[in-house]
């Protein structure tokens, strides 16, 4: 008997009672590989006592103080160093405890940004099919996964949604990677014209795509085109990068590979590492300066913003990985994983896909390989995996495919930005017999 709602009799989950490094151990003694970084979170493994020291100095000075009466140093410090670690200008941090706030606060800045502008008619954000932005109501709104609308369409605007840069899904045949980088950029346009540029607040997308398709980069140049558009028809592009920003691509922001400024950006798993809840906003001076030198300030806030305690805690794994130079070990150790995911998966006949970009890799399960049919939703093969690999002692995180029917299950990978080697080949090892034991035991 359990009065915690996460667990029940069909999902009894073990419990988990230590995690040092790269490994969560449960009641029992088993060691689970935290291959996926629970969702995408634990950047820098579990245990490190330099956090553990920084949250315990934080609380001897002080825990909590609401942001409508004090800023803390530890708020400050923590935006500082963000705003240092960020190669493109990004100027102002506004802190919050979820990836789904973060989400909130970037759309609700965005209007904000143009009702001081004298703009009030632009209220429509345009995001993506086949994305995830968070389980709040105006992040599901945005978000683009049937699966987990559903129950709650009745609650949901209906926000206008463009395909993804998906090459695997949507690139046609003999099309080049450049001119699909084009012609996907450009439903944006087409999009916004739809639409009247005077209605449109934003363009939202996740830099590299997450949760929902596993690990989609989009083609090169598609960001580029997409700054230009939003430019043209003063749309701001906020990139969410609750999932592939702070390192986890191997370079600080997933957009420094994209070579593109965003007016507004998220962070949220990898800043706190999974050590406190904690989510960033990014923004550039021109979106800060509007909306202070227009009614003030933003209108908006929580309880918990900008927590003492968990800035304490995000600024301590930040420092972590600079001062450890995670971000080359992101770079070494993603190119073997996705070299040993080709060479086990290359050719498995229900492995349509082998992709992502440093330690966030993704395969795409596919019913037929070369017609690249999903397995119906029904089988749950994403879920039938994560299953053999706990039984495995592996943790992968994986996406139903219940995408309009188009995109297929996939499973994730995010393993801690300090993993070694050896550990990067007993995940492709341990995720092969899984995939192969859930395909068989389905028959
Ligand atoms: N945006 C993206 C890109 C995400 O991956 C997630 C979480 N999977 C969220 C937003 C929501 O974050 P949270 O679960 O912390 O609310």
């Amino acid at each position: 008997m359990t009065h915690v709602f996460h667990r029940s009799p069909k999902n009894p989950l073990p419990l988990a009672v230590k995690g040092a490094g790269a490994y969560i151990t449960d009641e029992t003694g088993k060691r689970y590989i935290d291959a996926c970084g629970g969702a995408a979170v634990s950047c820098i493994g579990h245990g490190d006592v330099r956090v553990l020291e920084a949250v315990q100095r934080q609380m001897s000075e002080i825990s909590y103080a609401h942001t409508s009466f004090f800023t803390s140093a530890a708020a400050e410090a923590l935006a500082d160093h963000l705003c240092a670690a960020s190669p493109v200008p990004l100027d102002k941090v506004y802190l919050v405890g979820s990836g789904s706030e973060a989400v909130e606060a970037a759309i609700k800045m965005a209007r904000q940004y143009h009702l001081e502008r004298g703009e009030a008619s632009r209220k429509l954000v345009i995001s993506r099919h086949q994305s995830y932005h968070g389980n709040t109501l105006g992040a599901l709104s945005v978000g683009g996964n049937p699966p987990r609308r559903k129950p709650y369409g009745p609650f949901l605007l209906e926000e206008p949604k463009i395909e993804p840069c998906f090459a695997y899904r949507y690139a046609k045949e003999g099309e080049s990677a450049e001119d699909y980088a084009l012609r996907a950029a450009n439903l944006l346009e087409g999009k916004i014209l739809e639409l009247g540029p005077e209605n449109v607040v934003a363009f939202l997308a996740e830099t590299v795509v997450g949760a929902t398709a596993g690990a989609v980069a989009a083609e090169a140049g598609y960001f580029r085109r997409v700054r230009e558009i939003c430019d043209r028809y003063g749309v701001l592009l906020i990139l969410d990068e609750v999932m592939c920003g702070s390192g986890r691509t191997g370079t600080f922001l997933a957009c420094e590979e994209e070579n593109v400024t965003p007016d507004i950006l998220t962070l949220a798993k990898g800043l706190g590492g999974g050590y406190q809840p904690i989510a960033a906003v990014m923004c550039t001076a021109n979106v800060y300066d509007t909306i202070v030198n227009g009614s003030g300030g933003f209108v908006h806030g929580h309880t918990y913003s900008a927590h003492p305690l968990a800035c304490a805690a995000a600024l301590a794994v930040q420092k972590i990985i600079r001062d450890d130079d995670l971000l080359a070990n992101v770079r070494a150790r993603g190119a073997q994983l996705q070299e040993r995911l080709q060479a086990r998966f290359g050719n498995h006949p229900h492995v349509g896909d082998v992709r992502g970009r440093g330690l966030l890799q993704a395969i795409e399960l596919v019913e037929h390989r070369d017609a690249k049919t999903p397995f119906s939703p029904e089988r749950r093969i994403g879920a039938a995996i994560k299953k053999e690999a706990m039984a495995a002692g592996l943790m992968v995180y994986p996406g139903a495919g219940t995408i309009d029917g188009v995109s297929g299950d996939h499973v994730l990978l995010a393993p801690p930005y300090n993993v070694d080697a050896e550990t990067i080949d007993l995940i492709v090892d341990r995720l092969g017999l899984a995939v192969d034991a859930a395909l068989a035991r389905q028959g």
